[in-house]
């Protein structure tokens, strides 16, 4: 195998090229240099896939449960014999170091097995009648085929959530996955595939995003969506959902507030949110962006803060020791260069960072600015990058205010000793996931998902499960 594989479209248990043979170039973000490529599926290609779907789906309903879960734990098996090659593909197209690749690789096992698990769980309930002679019960089963969208931050574990839950509880699944990230969900879709899915099942697309969206959103044949991306182009397909009636899970943006109260342990705090913050250079939607500090203690923050961000040792994902790699895309490093320059026009202080780190590559330093004026765009727009927003605040009525300032809703993360305050921090930060003195979100049986405009629904625990699956009702006079 090259050491960097291109990918195909996966139709009908089949790897092919688009039918007009068009492809789309992929890129190393640490060199800039052509890798590879990918397939640009057409009209005919999706309604390839459709079909596809629409056959895998009469097949995978019928199989049990119990024989599904086998097939997923199968494909979670395969996915951890292959972690060392899945890993380094993933940081040739995405960037981030290998370390964070084999994590990200060896969690979407974890995931497939809890979602096997859990779809031998989707159980109905018997309800008491009014007449002796009646059965009632409701049925939980599988919507039907899924079409999901996946983006480029993490390109197996967002295709993984959607795949697991989709797939354990009965429905067949059309991935359109990232364009600039092809391979590593080939790879997620290979295993699965392996494993023995039967064809059909899953399909795997790429091509033009707004092409691909409002083709199948509408298409007759498709029963849910779930997107992971922005909240703009998610707005705009739960617009299109709706009109269509269709079921949607929407994982959005977020502008994670992190609430340091007076009685914080410092040491502790900078221990979990400096590595949180500049995790796959800060490309995560649930990413510590507003640093709300108890201005007794901001000083002492903010310049251990930045000791810590200077002292992260920036390259190549592919190199040992490298702990952030570049952004993902040039689009990312143009926005980082944009917010900062308009955060420093409005007032704020640079205090590191702030610029490019490299004439190759997608990489930008490390950036902590403090004092930002609540006008500045990155205290307002979601930075998805590694740039850290520190201000200082009176009190916690203060800081809660200012958490929920903004529309978004997803992550939240407090640090405080006190448990009155951080009962205030759960119940009044309007998050739909709340961490509170350390960083403990995206296990497989939590919920993962945000409120507000950072969208609707979960893709973990078992409400997950429960969006993949229809209750119905069933009556019964004997
Ligand atoms: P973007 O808004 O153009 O795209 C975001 C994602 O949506 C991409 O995966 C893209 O392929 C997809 N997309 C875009 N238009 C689409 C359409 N009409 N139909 C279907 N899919 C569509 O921006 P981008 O430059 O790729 O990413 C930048 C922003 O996206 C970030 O600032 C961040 O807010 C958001 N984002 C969020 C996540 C997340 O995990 N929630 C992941 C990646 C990007």
């Amino acid at each position: 195998m090259p050491e960097y594989p291109s990918t195909q479209l996966f139709l009908n248990g089949r790897w092919q090229p688009a039918r007009d043979g068009r492809v789309i170039d992929v890129l190393n973000p640490a060199t800039q240099q052509k890798i590879g490529t990918v397939s640009h599926a057409g009209i005919a290609d999706l309604d390839e896939a459709l079909a596809a779907a629409d056959n895998g789906f009469r097949i995978w309903r019928d199989i049990s449960p119990y024989e599904r879960a086998a097939v997923l734990r199968k494909a979670a098996g395969l996915l951890r014999d292959r972690v060392d090659s899945i890993a380094r593909i993933m940081t040739l197209e995405q960037g981030k170091p290998l370390a964070q690749s084999r994590l990200e690789t060896l969690a979407a096992a974890d995931i497939i097995d809890w979602f096997a698990g859990e779809g031998q769980r989707a159980y109905g309930q018997i309800i008491p009648a009014r007449n002796p002679n009646t059965t009632q019960m409701t049925l939980k089963l599988p919507v039907g085929p899924v079409a999901a969208f996946t983006p480029w931050n993490f390109p197996i574990n967002q295709a993984v959530r959607k795949l697991s839950a989709g797939l354990a509880a009965g429905c067949s699944v059309i991935v359109k996955a990232p364009e600039e990230t092809p391979a590593a969900p080939a790879a997620l879709i290979q295993a699965f595939a392996d494993a023995g899915l039967p064809d059909g099942v899953v399909g795997l697309v790429f091509g033009e995003p707004a092409q691909i969206s409002e083709y199948l959103i509408p298409h007759p044949v498709i029963c849910k969506i779930s997107f992971t991306g922005s909240t703009p182009v998610g707005k705009h397909l739960a617009e299109l959902a709706g009109r269509h009636m269709k079921r949607a899970t929407m994982e959005l943006g977020g502008h994670a507030p992190v609430i340091v109260a007076a009685d914080a342990d410092l040491d502790q705090a900078l221990s979990v949110i400096v590595p949180a913050k500049f995790r796959n250079a800060g490309q995560v939607c649930i990413s510590p962006t507003r640093f709300l500090v108890h201005e007794d203690l901001a000083d002492d923050f903010t310049n251990r803060f930045v000791e810590q961000a200077e002292a992260i040792k920036l390259g190549n994902g592919l190199d040992a020791d490298v702990e952030m790699g570049p952004l993902a895309n040039e689009r990312r490093l143009a926005a980082m260069d944009a917010l900062v320059e308009d955060a420093v026009e409005s007032g704020a202080k640079l205090r590191t960072g702030g610029k490019r780190a490299s004439n190759q590559g997608w990489f930008f330093q490390p950036t902590v600015l403090t004092h930002v004026a609540q006008t500045a765009r990155i205290m307002n727009e979601e930075p998805f990058g590694p740039v850290a927003v520190i201000n200082p605040v009176k009190n916690l009525d203060a800081a809660i205010s200012e958490a929920n300032r903004l529309p978004y809703g997803l992550a939240a993360y407090g640090f405080t000793r006190d448990s009155n305050t951080a009962a205030r921090l759960g119940r009044e930060v309007e998050a739909g996931m709340t961490a509170i003195n350390h960083a403990g979100f995206a296990l497989p049986e939590v919920p993962f998902g945000g409120i507000r405009d950072s969208g609707h629904g979960t893709e973990g625990g078992s409400e997950a499960l429960d969006s993949y699956l229809n209750t119905r009702f069933v009556t019964h006079l004997h």
